[in-house]
């Protein structure tokens, strides 16, 4: 019988660790699933353990050079001044042992999740493991080595013909993907992050549009920093229905970093629990509108691990069960059993604490600013629209 959705996640997936004090911490995945357990939102029925991608597959998206450059660092036999060029071995991508094995999980975890959506055993999959935007053809980048997104879109446009549309509403600009398919027309990238005026990567401008016969499947929308909940959901609300209803896709990718909030460590968007509550419950809309269903998730940034991401994160998988997003108290015995470990009070609730933060006085001027930015991203679209 077909599922309504499945769970990619075994242990292993911990090993992509670069050491105990780097932000990127997967912990995160186990504090979320252990809070869908604790709620009863999931069973062991619906996990699925992941695969490693091969060597063939890795080279969907990467350079021959780096994946064995990657190898040498993961058996500790790199020289340091080789590494930087291929981005390993840096302060934001340290080299740690089997880096490979780790990085290659993670891409398999995102294959094993297209399999399942387009052999039809689930609608929805979920690989909280993946989301490694930043990655490139031949360099590791802001934390991520092998990019599991690219990878899974080339293998869906090989194995299954299908048409691609990548939503990214990581805090950071999804690069990787975006340059991956910069020039091919049947895949579509969205991307909705602070401005790279002052965050990591500094691109994903509206001017980048795509290039030769991509011209036109890559969006930006970039927002001022310390946007908050209303204003950051009118622009995915919008963006995300009107290039779906241009492009026409047979299946969404939605990579879920949950770094917009505002307790993140290092970005600087003032999103509360709000806008993760919404983002996935429209991407399913999206999904059933346009792809029968069809819909694939992964991870991504999220920096605060115990307040902000295992609590964004359920809301992902609650979506794919058709279920609405829960309000009051957190399971108690979930409180109890991550309170000890924590270095913040954990928050009890599945709301922020009403008010987050005090009110912003630029409020309105970020408001007006990102929907001139939403309309001239969308120019395209909307021009194509008034031509026809
Ligand atoms: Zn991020």
């Amino acid at each position: 019988m077909k599922k309504d959705a499945v769970f990619i996640y075994s242990e292993d997936q911990l090993n992509y660790s670069f050491s105990d004090t780097h932000p990127f911490n997967q912990k995160r995945i186990i504090l979320t699933l252990d809070l869908l357990k604790k709620m009863q939102a999931i069973t062991d029925e619906d996990i699925i353990r992941p695969r490693i991608a091969t060597e063939e597959e890795l080279l969907l998206a990467h350079d021959v050079k780096f994946i064995e450059t990657v190898k040498k660092a993961s058996k500790g036999e790199l020289q340091e001044n080789v590494g930087a060029i291929y981005g390993i071995g840096t302060e934001d991508t340290p080299i740690f042992p089997n880096m490979h094995e780790a990085s290659a999980l993670l891409v398999g975890g995102t294959l094993t999740a297209v399999d399942e959506v387009m052999n039809g055993r689930a609608n929805y999959a979920l690989n909280l493991g993946g989301g490694l935007h930043h990655g490139f053809h031949g360099k590791a980048s802001g934390f991520c080595v092998y990019n599991d997104s690219s990878v899974a879109i080339k293998y869906l446009q090989q194995k299954y013909g299908a048409r691609v549309l990548y939503i990214d509403t990581d805090a950071h600009h999804g690069d990787g993907v975006q340059w991956s398919f910069y020039d091919d027309p049947n895949v579509c990238t969205l991307s909705i992050h602070e401005t790279g005026r002052y965050l990591f990567p500094g691109t994903g401008h509206i001017t980048e549009r795509g290039n030769g016969k991509g011209y036109g499947t890559s969006f930006n929308f970039p927002i001022d920093a310390f946007t908050e909940d209303e204003s950051f959901l009118e622009v995915y609300r919008t963006s995300i229905k009107e290039v779906a209803e241009y492009f026409q896709p047979d299946v969404i990718l939605t990579q879920n970093g949950a770094d917009a909030h505002y307790f993140d460590p290092l970005t600087h968007l003032y999103g509360t629990m709000a806008i993760y509550n919404e983002i996935p419950r429209i991407a399913r809309e999206i999904a059933e509108q346009y792809c029968e269903g069809r819909w694939i998730a992964v991870g991504g940034g999220g920096y605060d691990i115990w307040r902000v991401v295992p609590r964004a994160w359920a809301q992902i998988w609650l979506a794919m069960k058709k279920l609405p997003a829960p309000t009051g108290p957190l399971p108690a015995d979930w409180l109890t059993s991550w309170q000890g470990e924590s270095p913040v009070p954990l928050i009890p609730t599945w709301e922020d604490p009403d008010p987050l933060y005090e009110a912003i006085p630029r409020k309105k001027e970020i408001t007006e600013k990102n929907a001139q930015m939403l309309n001239r991203a969308l120019y395209i679209i909307r021009n194509e629209k008034i031509n026809k």
